[in-house]
C-alpha cells in the first residue's frame, strides 16, 4: 500500500506480507510499550521491562494478524479467494474481492473481524482475572491492558467509514437496500471520507493542545482513512469504467522486437533509449522466447553490456502475467495490480502480440475521459 510489503509467513495458504512502513510503527508501539511498563512498575529492571515491551508489542501484533485472518478464514469459507493479508501501520488489510458476491456475504466477513476482536479482548480479560494471584503484577497487567487495546480495536474498525469493517457493514446493509454496489460503495465512501476529516480535525484539536503524539497519531490515521476511503471508490469507477473493454484495446500493440543475440548495449542504445518502453520482446525466427525488462538490465553492470547478449538476462516468458487479446479488461486490472511485474502481456497462438503497463492503462482512459466529454 505504501511501498514495498515482505512476505513473513503461510497460514492456510494465505500468504502474510508487512509492509515497510510497519516496521516503524512496530518500533515506535514497542518503544510506547516500554515507556509504560518502565512507568508502571517501578521494581522492573531495564532489561525486564524491555521483555515486557516486546512480549506485549508481540500479543499486540498478534491480535492484529488473528483479527485480520478471521476475515481470511471466513472469505475462503464462502468461496472468495484471498490474496493475502498484510500488516501495516496501525492494523492490517486482507485483500479479497468481496464485491463480486452478494451483500450477505460482505457482511459475514466484515463482522468477524470486530467479533474476533471482541472476543480476544474477552479472553486477554479473563486472563488477566485469573493471573491477578497468580502471575506477577506486571504480565497481568499487561494481560489486561491488552483486553483494552483489543476492545479498542473493535471499536474503531466497527467506525462506519469504508474501507474500515464498520463502513463495510453499512455498505453491505445500503447495498442490500438498493440492490446497488455502486451507489453503496458510494455513500459507504463518503462516509469514510467524513470519519476521517472528524479523525484529522481532532488530531489537530489535541495537537492545540499540547498533545504532540496523540494529535499527530490521530491527524495521521485521519488522513489516511480519508485516502482509502477515496480510493476504494475510484477503483471501482475505473472497474465500471472497463465493463465491457477487451485487453487489446488497452494494449500497446506494433511491438518492437529485439534479436536475442544482440549485445545488451546495442539493446540499450537502439532500444530502451529510442522508445518509451519499459521491456521489450525478444523474438526468434518469429518466435517470441522471453522479455528483455530495463529492470533486467540495469542489474547488468553498465561495463558488462557491450559484451552480454540480450538471450542471457531476458526473462522467460513462462514467468510473466499472460492473458489473451479478448480477456476482460476489468479481470485484468486485478492481474496489473497483483503481479510485481508491474505488467501483462497479450499472447495470441503463443506470440506477445501486446503489452500492458499501468501507463497504458493511464493512458487510454485519459483518451476514454476525453471522448466522453466531448459526446456529452
Ligand atoms: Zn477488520
Amino acid at each position: 500500500m505504501f511501498g514495498t510489503a515482505w512476505r513473513v509467513a503461510r497460514i492456510a495458504g494465505i500468504e502474510v506480507r508487512v509492509d515497510s512502513s510497519w516496521v516503524v510503527i512496530a518500533l515506535l508501539i514497542t518503544y510506547s510499550m516500554y515507556l509504560r511498563a518502565s512507568l508502571l512498575y517501578e521494581s522492573l529492571s531495564t532489561v525486564g521491562a524491555v521483555g515486557l515491551a516486546i512480549l506485549a508489542a508481540l500479543l499486540f501484533f498478534g491480535s492484529v494478524l488473528v483479527h485480520e485472518l478471521a476475515h481470511a478464514l471466513v472469505s475462503q469459507a464462502r468461496g472468495i479467494r484471498v490474496q493475502d493479508i498484510t500488516l501495516f501501520l496501525f492494523g492490517g488489510a486482507t485483500r479479497a474481492r468481496v464485491e463480486s458476491r452478494g451483500p450477505a456475504d460482505e457482511f459475514l466477513i466484515a463482522a468477524v473481524g470486530p467479533l474476533t476482536s471482541g472476543i480476544l479482548a474477552g479472553l486477554f480479560g479473563v486472563m488477566n482475572l485469573l493471573g491477578r494471584d497468580a502471575l506477577p503484577e506486571p504480565l497481568a497487567g499487561t494481560l489486561g491492558y491488552l483486553a483494552w487495546t483489543n476492545l479498542l480495536l473493535a471499536g474503531f474498525n466497527l467506525v462506519p467509514g469504508f474501507p474500515l469493517d464498520g463502513g463495510r457493514l453499512l455498505r453491505s446493509a445500503i447495498w442490500r437496500a438498493t440492490g446497488s454496489l455502486r451507489r453503496a460503495t458510494r455513500i459507504a465512501s463518503l462516509a469514510g471520507q467524513a470519519v476521517g476529516w472528524l479523525l484529522v480535525a481532532a488530531g489537530v484539536g489535541w495537537l492545540l493542545a499540547g498533545d504532540l503524539a496523540g494529535g499527530i497519531w490521530f491527524a495521521f490515521i485521519g488522513w489516511f482513512l480519508v485516502q482509502a476511503a477515496r480510493s476504494s471508490y475510484e477503483e471501482l469507477q475505473l472497474r465500471d469504467m472497463l465493463r465491457g473493454v477487451e485487453a487489446e484495446d488497452v494494449m500497446a500493440g506494433d511491438l518492437l522486437r529485439i534479436p536475442p543475440d544482440l549485445s545488451l548495449q546495442d539493446a540499450v542504445d537502439d532500444y530502451f533509449m529510442r522508445y518509451d518502453h519499459g521491456a521489450f520482446p525478444v523474438d526468434e525466427q518469429g518466435r517470441t522466447i522471453g522479455l528483455l525488462t530495463l529492470r533486467g538490465v540495469r542489474r547488468v553492470p553498465r561495463e558488462q553490456w557491450p559484451a552480454r547478449r540480450v538471450r542471457e538476462f531476458m526473462v522467460p516468458l513462462g514467468d510473466q502475467v499472460v492473458v489473451a487479446p479478448d480477456a476482460r479488461m476489468d479481470q485484468v486490472l486485478g492481474k496489473l495490480q497483483d503481479g510485481e511485474a508491474g505488467r501483462v502481456l497479450v499472447v495470441q497462438d503463443g506470440e506477445v502480440v501486446g503489452i500492458i503497463t499501468p501507463s497504458d492503462l493511464t493512458r487510454w482512459l485519459r483518451r476514454w475521459r476525453a471522448l466522453e466529454s466531448r459526446t456529452r
